[in-house]
């Protein structure tokens, strides 16, 4: 549970908004009761403890590449350092600075699996694609552990496994068939955990039991995606902050001219373009802009918690998430703090959403843990999720364009894995990812331009299926 080289903030009591910039919601005159349990900072705490590496932030682009990589978290960085591996000469055109994203915003959870349950992708694919998908699920933990290795990655990757837990009886029924299928049909074993065993794996009564998944992991996202942005840049990709790609043209007249991108540092011609840009997708690329819906989610992060308390909350240090469509995710830091997540507005984050799902996630946090009732909430943030139609992952090309978006709050594991393996396209031509060879949908009646104005309607909607199912 030791961090190695906690680095002490830059930032003293200085308060940032979720984007690492200062803020000016500081509660004013006397703190209610509640105020005092939450000091809070809006910063994400990640980044309290690692030194991001630069990229270019100044001077002009090149001419030329081979390869234009729009976007600077994990897929990016990941794709890029696959490329410049082998040679290829590639950009990565960043808006804010490496990892800026939700790269080094979420909760850490390299898990195995995907957001749908198995059943249900059984029911949308048949056998043997959720084979294959399933199968990459399981590879993408290892191609994270293999990075973290190769690169000596200092980021606190620790297959701890993960516990997800069931809100209700029926919930609970469905672990038992589903782990049932995950072992027949993948050969992969999920330990089922009956609710009076609970206690050696969650210091918390409110759950009628639970499953376990070895193989997921922990990390410290922002040394890991700032691990990466090193690795990539000493394989000789070069990374460009500050630099938003407003726009991508193809030469109509010269198809081997590549394609053009326009930034504010001027323009960039490119072979091939990879977009990279998860839930904060934007104008720049309409036809993925209109098939992804970015979703807010929020994190608290307590004060370091007695050694005690913690092993209570957490025996096995598991990456926990709930069997809700609006659930949370929680875990403990390296250093021992409780850091407890949720998607507790359902909308893309700013100041006041994020003050509003401090409270919201600490009520969260004290109806899991009454335990942690008097324990102080010192960070909160926000951040963007990816969610297509069918929340699915997706990865391949698109009029002309490669790409990988889509991962729905499992994008620690797959967006690695998938920005190799989508640099492994671009390289030989062969696609070899199973997500390639599923629709990749977008709106019933193409009623979404990018503008998620469905979002509040859909939030009540998750939440009323909560309640009756
Ligand atoms: C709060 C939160 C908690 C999460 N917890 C988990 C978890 O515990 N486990 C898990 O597996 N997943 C989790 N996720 C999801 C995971 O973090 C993401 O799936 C993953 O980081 C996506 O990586 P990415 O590189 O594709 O995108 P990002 O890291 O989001 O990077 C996209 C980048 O593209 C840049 N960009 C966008 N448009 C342009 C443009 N036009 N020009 C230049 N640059 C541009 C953005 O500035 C951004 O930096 C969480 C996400 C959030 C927000």
């Amino acid at each position: 549970m030791q961090q190695s080289r906690f680095k002490a903030p830059k930032c003293g009591r200085v308060h940032y908004n979720a984007s690492g910039l200062r803020a000016t919601v500081r509660t004013k005159g006397k703190p209610r009761k509640d105020n005092d349990l939450m000091p809070i900072q809006q910063r994400n705490y990640w980044l309290n403890t690692v030194d991001m590496p630069k990229g270019h932030a100044v001077g002009p682009l090149p001419e030329r590449v081979d390869v234009a990589i729009i976007g600077a978290g994990f897929t990016g960085l990941s794709a890029a350092r696959t490329l410049a591996k082998s040679g290829v000469r590639v950009a990565v055109l960043e808006g804010e600075t490496i990892g800026w994203g939700a790269s080094s915003r979420n909760g850490g959870m390299v898990l195995t699996g995907m957001k749908l349950g198995v059943n249900k992708l059984i029911s949308m694919y048949g056998r043997e694609k959720t084979r294959e998908m399933y199968a990459a699920s399981l590879k993408s933990i290892d191609c994270v552990e293999q990075i973290v290795r190769e690169e000596n990655i200092e980021c606190d990757f620790s297959r701890s496994g993960h516990l997800e837990v069931a809100c209700k009886q029926k919930h609970f029924d469905d672990y038992a068939r589903q782990a049932e299928v995950i072992a027949r049909e993948f050969n992969h074993q999920l330990r089922v955990v009956q609710k009076h065993e609970l206690r050696s794996e969650i210091g918390s009564d409110i759950y009628f039991g639970g499953t376990v998944d070895e193989i997921s992991a922990g990390v410290n996202p922002a040394r890991y995606v700032a691990g990466l942005g090193c690795a990539a840049q000493r394989a000789g990709a070069c990374v460009y902050e500050g630099t938003r790609v407003d726009s991508i043209e193809r030469d109509s007249h010269n198809s081997s001219a590549g394609w053009q991108l326009r930034t504010p540092r001027g323009p960039l011609w490119s072979r091939d373009v990879m977009v990279a840009t998860s839930g904060y997708t934007g104008r720049a690329t309409p036809v993925l802009q209109r098939k992804i819906i970015p979703i807010g989610s929020y994190i608290i992060v307590t004060e370091v918690l007695q050694e005690a308390l913690a092993h209570e909350l957490s025996p096995r240090n598991r990456m926990i998430y709930d069997s809700k469509n609006y659930l949370y995710y929680y875990r403990l830091t390296p250093d021992r703090r409780m850091l407890f997540g949720g998607r507790a507005a359902f909308f893309p984050e700013t100041g006041n959403s994020i003050r509003r799902s401090a409270e919201i996630l600490r009520q969260g946090m004290i109806e899991v843990y009454p335990q942690l009732r008097g324990t102080k909430v010192e960070y909160v943030w926000g951040g963007t999720l990816d969610f297509a139609f069918d929340i699915m992952p997706h990865a391949g090309r698109i009029d002309g364009m490669y790409y990988a978006l889509g991962y729905a709050g499992h994008g620690v594991a797959m967006a690695t894995y998938l920005g190799q393996k989508v640099a492994e396209y671009i390289l030989t031509g062969r696609d070899e990812n199973p997500y390639a060879r599923i629709p990749f949908p977008g709106a019933p009646l193409g009623m979404y331009n990018g503008n998620p104005w469905f979002l509040p309607l859909a939030g009540a909607y998750y939440k009323f299926l909560d309640w009756v199912s």
